[in-house]
Parts: structure tokens; C-alpha cells; sequence
């Protein structure tokens, strides 16, 4: 079987095996071949790459990576697509489906298995559900990884790919891009699904940095200080610091922030990531 980007082909196989779509799992399987090419393209896959898929639905992006990369390993929670991908991908030798829940798979110990010696590239239509804990998951556990291309909803990639002082930016940016250079390498419309979403889509690619650019003293301290700091968008980072998470009161915001040199009058959302580091290595002396 070959493309399996376009409706006819889709609909087809879908009705053959009586599949019935699974809303609550975001199964809305890509018929657009254009944006499939962007995907692929974008994740810049070479032979010797492994490359991890999350929900492979029936096979579509899966069959085109398999063309490029030296083996796919598909994580697809849904039984019911087991014998779907068995036909669809029975011409390819180089793809290994897991009937599996990819928030239970051990990330570390699939990389093990599969890529010992060489980053995994992942490259995915996610499943909307649960876009941010899988994309946490595999930097907060730095899973051996390059660069993962995966397609989200429109509006979580603006918040991922944000620079400050814009409404989208927030602990989410921050988050990501301090373990990733983030960029938006295609746009979906709803059109390009089947069923069609209730949102648009787009493509990022994340690429774990190799270098931060930036020490910290305490990661999870950095992580905290940045949530306090987007807790209260409206007030200023004084006041957002003092009332929230577990770094202390006004007393110790008050003398973090004067020791990171940053005005306590300002908004949270204005710092840049190395401000950010500044002010948490700050309270790391004022806590400790
Ligand atoms: N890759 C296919 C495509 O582009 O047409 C399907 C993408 S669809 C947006 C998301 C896929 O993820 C579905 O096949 C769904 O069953 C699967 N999925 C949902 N939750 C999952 C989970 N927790 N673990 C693994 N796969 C999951």
C-alpha cells in the first residue's frame, strides 16, 4: 500500500475494518499529503536515525518516515488499530508497532532498547489530550533525544515558540525552551484531518539544545520561580513571587530579585530565560 494521506484511501480502510474513531483518544488521522511532506521533510531524518512515533493511527506518517529512517518504533495505545497498521505497513520491514500507553512507557528504557548508541528523533501527530505531558516527559526525563517534530494545536505552539512580553508567552515557553530551540515549521487547518478537529493545527520543531547557555544552581528551584513568576500575569513580579509556590515570602522575593538586579516593579512576563536563571539562582543563596 502506498500514500496513505488522502481521504478516498483513509475512509476506505476505515470502513473496511468497521473502525470507529475514538474521540476521547484525539484520533484525527492526517489526509492532507502536503502537509505529511512538511512533517517528514522538517525532521530532517537520515539512514541511520531511529526515529519514535506516538499513535500511528493507520500508518500514514508512519510509512513515510519508515522510507527515510533506519527503523520507526510506533507507540499506539488502540488495539482496534493493530490489525489496521498489520495490512497498511505489511510491505515495510523497518517499523515495530507497541500496542502501549506511550504516559506508561518507560522512555529510557525504549531508547535502550532500540537506539542504544544514537539519539532518537521523535516525530509525531500527537494526540491532543495530552500534548504537554509528552512533550514533558521526554525533556524532564532528558531522554536521549535530537530533535522532535510533532504536530500540535495551533495555539499551544504559539505558547511553546513565545517570546516574552507577548500574551502567549508563559511558564510553558519557558519551559520548553530552556531545554529546546523552538520553531514553527508548518500550519494545518482543521481540513487536514479526518475527523476534523475542533482546533487548527501546527507543526514544531523542538531542538534539545546541546548547550543551555545558561548555569543553574537548582533546576527544580528554576522551574518553581518561573511558575511563581507567570502565577499572576496581572501584578508585578514582586507580588506574583511573594504569594505563591514554595520559595518564600515578600522578604525573600524582595532580596532574590535585588540580588538578581531586576526591578520588582516589573511583570513576570518580560524576563528573558537568563533573567529568569538569575533571579532563581538568587533565591537558591536567599533560601539555602
Ligand atoms: N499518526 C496518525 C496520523 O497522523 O494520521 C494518527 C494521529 S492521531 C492525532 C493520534 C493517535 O495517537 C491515535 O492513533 C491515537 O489512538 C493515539 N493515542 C492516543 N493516546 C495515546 C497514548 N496515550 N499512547 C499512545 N498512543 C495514543
Amino acid at each position: 500500500m502506498n500514500n496513505l494521506a488522502s481521504h478516498k484511501i483513509t475512509k476506505d480502510i476505515v470502513s473496511k475494518y468497521g473502525f470507529r474513531f475514538t474521540k476521547s483518544l484525539g484520533q484525527n488521522f492526517l489526509v492532507d499529503e502536503h502537509v505529511l511532506s512538511q512533517i517528514v521533510d522538517s525532521a530532517e531524518i537520515d539512514s541511520e536515525d531511529t526515529v519514535i512515533e506516538i499513535g500511528p493511527g493507520i500508518g500514514t506518517l508512519t510509512r513515510e518516515l519508515s522510507y527515510r529512517a533506519k527503523q520507526v518504533i510506533s507507540i499506539e495505545i488502540d488495539k482496534n488499530l493493530i490489525p489496521i497498521l498489520s495490512e497498511t505497513l505489511a510491505d515495510r520491514d523497518n517499523i515495530k508497532i507497541i500496542n502501549q500507553d506511550i504516559l506508561k512507557t518507560d522512555l529510557h528504557e525504549l531508547v535502550n532498547e532500540f537506539s542504544p548508541d544514537r539519539k532518537v528523533k521523535v516525530v509525531a501527530n500527537l494526540p491532543y489530550y495530552i500534548t504537554t505531558p509528552i512533550i514533558m516527559r521526554f525533556l524532564e526525563e532528558k531522554v536521549p533525544l535530537k530533535t522532535m517534530v510533532i504536530m500540535i494545536q495551533k495555539e499551544v505552539a504559539n505558547r511553546i515558540n513565545a517570546v516574552p512580553s507577548t500574551k502567549d508567552y508563559g511558564s510553558l515557553s519557558v519551559a520548553v525552551q530552556y531545554y529546546c530551540d523552538t520553531d514553527i515549521v508548518a500550519k494545518a487547518p482543521k481540513g487536514a484531518f479526518i475527523p476534523e478537529p475542533g482546533v487548527d493545527s501546527a507543526v514544531i520543531k523542538l531542538e534539545v539544545k546541546e548547550d543551555k547557555g545558561i548555569e543553574l544552581i537548582d533546576e527544580d528551584l528554576f522551574f518553581e520561580v518561573v511558575k511563581a513568576a507567570f502565577s499572576k500575569r496581572r501584578k508585578t513580579l514582586l507580588n506574583a513571587l511573594s504569594t505563591f509556590g514554595n520559595i518564600g515570602g515578600k522578604q525573600e522575593a524582595k532580596m532574590a530579585l535585588e540580588i538578581a538586579n531586576i526591578d520588582a516593579q516589573l511583570r513576570g512576563e518580560t524576563l528573558d530565560m537568563k533573567q529568569f536563571a538569575s533571579l532563581a539562582n538568587a533565591y537558591a543563596k536567599v533560601l539555602n
